[in-house]
């Protein structure tokens, strides 16, 4: 037998083998958390406390779910396909499926991206005659979102005024659309799944009993909704409830914008009655310089759970530290550094650029390409995202459900077939008028329009019925053509690229079709008979539909429906796939829960990290400085940390100080490969800044910036900047002179005219 705890610490071994309790497991970056509760999961199966089916683990991307399932079955000589593994709305997606009557959704349904649900949101607000300058599409998308997380439906909602009314009747409408279309956006899986289980108690029990085990990686990120899910399908407070694994860092806790709730994890030791509370203290990724590093800069956040960590590593290298003129400048030394790596011997997928906003990548990118070395960007667009991808993703969901009318506008007319934005209308106006789908309009519309749109149900129709016994790899092959997707990039001057995307989706699909279990040959449209007969469902005592225990996902979805939810899936993922051997150039979020042996990070500028937006927020410079610390952890052995006096960002030059960060971490650490700037150092290398009229990077000035509110958190002043004075009101920032304290703005106040004012004087706030 595989001894699956010989490589574990004393601490790491306690949590492994815990008693099935209610657990929290709290520890740093790199303390192998989420390898304790892999070896858990292992641990369990193979003492035979719990069977593959009676666990339930939830980690935070796909990809690492696959990682998970990949490591079990090497350590385990079990079959993993059947276990319950995978982010929330992989698990919700997988159990709506199954009871999609009981959720009162369709067994096609179609997951929305959240590039698809704006879309969405914006079709409605214009089919409602909404003023999307009042309403803009994302504050409703936001609005919608964030009631969902919080479980909330629209007749839940007090509107305290009227534009908060006028959301909250949008948010019903979108609804309303959403199960007409028979598609769900990501914050819906969550809570109609929710809803289900708390609605129908039979399903509740059955799930309760079967998960005798539930584990959560990066328990710290999980949102309102998600820990109410969890409290649901645990039976949390009831005889039965099962033993709930939940491992997280606190320090690490990066998602409040997206509604992650840190406080999760003391209510879950509350509610819970965790008594066993395991701290993993002893770091097994980085040197100790890098982690000298991070514990010291994470010990000015105020509110911590409260922790260490140590390694036995060794100091290893100091943490280098680079300051540039420009962003020009920061990328060429990165390109210096990294060609230095790689003549050392080191591998380029070890080497990882982090910035903190995706609109830095450009230059970096930039000189990597200049210089020949091969790099891979993560999270612009992903595959799933890129628009050729998308417009077939189109065709094939309308092959699987015509009603989805995002997918239908999407595609209509792309490629070109003459049907314009009149049509559209005249169409979209049937379809509310008979309260349907625009594809099942479309007989009610007469004329020229009525013949062209005939057509392309004609098209859609004809391409169902002749790809009805193909296997997926096949259909998509088929569609592809059928669609004219591919002539029509064979025309476009820069289509190749756009060709070979689409070409890899059969690719994709033979993969997809082969590791989720379905045989090659295997129909992509399984019909509702078809699955009846496959034996998964049977009917429990309590009268309704479950499935075999260990059903795999194939036998509750046809494989198209399936490949269409991992395409959505995949879209809405935010970490990086690792595995090119390229440069990995990503934002600190992505990298999450990742390591390289070298790390950049990029950009360490007051107003960009800490970004500028967390100023506005209530504890927002307590979560840039964990995301911070999540920067500084992903380095095994090398860390390197830059910033720019001047940067060209969105169009606009920004003369930035260095970020105060720097001013947290220990100088041992350190090692300063330019001089480090002295307090008054605008005289000493006035060469740098001769011609250029700058602020902010004074240090002086810096600090009366700093201890002065009013001016905001420090961040540098740029023009076009929007600001706001006690007396004069809002204005912009035309022109800027001086330095240090000598600095002057001079500022369009509009009706108040133009002024020119001391910026270290005038009380002026960033807008
Ligand atoms: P993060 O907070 O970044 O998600 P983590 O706590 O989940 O980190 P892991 O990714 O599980 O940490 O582990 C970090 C690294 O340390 C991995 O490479 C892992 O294989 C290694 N590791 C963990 N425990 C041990 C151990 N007992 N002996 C040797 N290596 C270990
Ligand atoms: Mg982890």
């Amino acid at each position: 037998m595989h001894n699956l705890l010989h490589n574990l610490n004393e601490e790491q071994l306690a949590a492994v083998t815990l008693p099935a309790q209610s657990a929290l497991i709290l520890a740093g970056a790199g303390s192998g958390k989420t390898r304790v509760l892999t070896t858990r999961i292992a641990w369990l199966i193979q003492t035979g406390q719990v069977s593959p089916s009676g666990i339930l683990a939830v980690t935070f991307t796909n990809k690492a779910s696959k990682e998970m399932l990949t490591r079990l079955s090497a350590m385990l000589p079990i079959n993993t396909r059947g276990m319950w593994v995978g982010t929330f709305h992989g698990l919700c997606n997988r159990l709506l499926r199954t009871h999609h009557r009981d959720a009162a959704l369709p067994q096609t349904f179609q997951i929305l991206d959240s590039q698809d649900q704006l879309s969405a949101i914006k079709r409605l607000l214009k089919a409602q005659n909404v003023d999307d300058e009042k309403f803009p599409p994302k504050d409703i998308m936001y609005f919608i979102n964030n009631a969902k997380d919080s479980g909330l439906r629209a007749d839940k909602i007090d509107p305290y005024n009227a534009d908060e009314r006028k959301k909250v009747e949008l948010y019903q409408l979108y609804d309303d659309q959403c199960q007409r279309e028979g598609v769900v956006d990501f914050a819906e899986l969550l809570l109609r799944t929710y809803e289900l289980l708390s609605r129908n108690q039979p399903l509740r029990e059955h799930y309760q009993q079967r998960f005798q085990h539930i584990l959560v990686d990066e328990f710290q990120d999980t949102n309102d909704l998600q820990y109410k899910w969890l409290k649901l399908i645990s039976g949390q407070g009831t005889q039965s409830q099962s033993a709930l694994f939940a491992v997280g860092d606190d320090d690490q806790s990066i998602y409040a914008f997206r509604g992650a709730n840190v406080g999760n994890m003391s209510a879950f030791e509350r509610e819970f009655h965790v008594k066993n509370l395991i701290k993993l203290e002893q770091n097994y990724r980085s040197h100790g310089h890098i982690l000298d590093a991070a514990n010291v800069l994470i010990a000015n956040n105020s509110k911590r759970l409260g922790k260490n960590l140590r390694t036995d590593a060794g100091h290893g290298e100091q943490v280098r530290v680079y300051e540039a003129n420009s962003d020009l400048s920061e990328a060429a030394w990165i390109i210096e550094e990294t060609k230095n790596l790689i003549h050392d011997g080191a591998s380029r997928s070890e080497i990882a650029v982090l910035y903190r906003s995706n609109a830095q990548s450009r230059v970096i990118e930039h000189a990597l390409f200049s210089a020949g070395i091969p790099y891979h960007v993560y999270g612009g667009l992903r595959y799933f995202q890129r628009a050729e991808v998308k417009h077939a993703i189109a065709y094939l969901q309308l092959m699987d459900n015509p009603h989805n009318d995002s997918a239908f506008l999407r595609v209509v007319n792309f490629p070109a077939r003459g049907i314009g934005v009149r049509s559209i209308e005249t169409l979209q106006a049937a379809a509310d008028q008979y309260r349907i789908s625009l594809y099942a309009a479309v007989p009610h519309v007469t004329g020229k329009a009525g013949t062209l749109l005939g057509g392309f149900v004609k098209l859609i129709e004809g391409t169902r019925f002749e790809t009805q016994q193909m296997a997926l790899p096949e259909l998509v092959r088929v569609v592809l053509e059928q669609s004219t997707l591919l002539t029509h990039y064979a025309t476009e001057k820069e289509g190749a690229d756009r060709i070979e995307n689409l070409e890899q989706m059969v690719s994709a699909a033979t993969q997809f079709v082969s590791e989720e279990g379905y045989g090659q040959g295997a129909p992509a449209h399984l019909g509702p008979q078809a699955q009846a007969a496959s034996g998964a469902a049977v009917i429990n005592e309590d009268g309704f539909e479950i499935l075999d225990a260990d059903a795999p996902l194939s036998t509750v979805m046809s494989p198209l429906s399936a490949f269409l939810s991992h395409a959505s899936l995949e879209a809405g993922d935010n970490q990086a796939t690792i595995g090119q051997e390229a440069v990995q150039m990503m934002t600190v979020h992505s990298a999450k829960g990742l390591e390289f042996n070298n790390v950049f990070i990029t950009g360490l500028e007051e107003g960009l990290f800490p970004h500028e937006s967390s100023s506005r927020e209530h504890d927002g410079v307590e979560e840039e400085r964990r995301l911070m610390y999540v920067a500084i952890t992903r380095a095994r052995q090398r860390l390197y940390l830059s910033f720019a006096q001047t940067r060209m960002l969105h169009g606009q030059t920004r003369y930035n100080m260095k970020s105060r960060f720097f001013d947290e971490l220990p100088e041992d650490a350190l090692k300063w490969l330019t001089p480090k700037v002295q307090p008054n150092w605008f005289g000493a290398r006035k060469s740098a800044w001769d011609e250029a009229p700058l602020v902010g990077s004074d240090n002086a000035l810096a600090q009366k910036m700093i201890a002065n509110k009013a001016i905001g958190a420090g961040a540098g002043w740029r023009l076009g900047q929007s600001v706001a004075h006690a007396k004069f009101g809002e204005g912009v920032i035309v022109n800027i002179e001086g330095s240090g304290n000598n600095a002057r703005a001079q500022i369009n106040f509009g009706a108040a005219g133009m002024k020119v004012l001391d910026l270290s004087i005038a009380k002026l706030e960033k807008l």
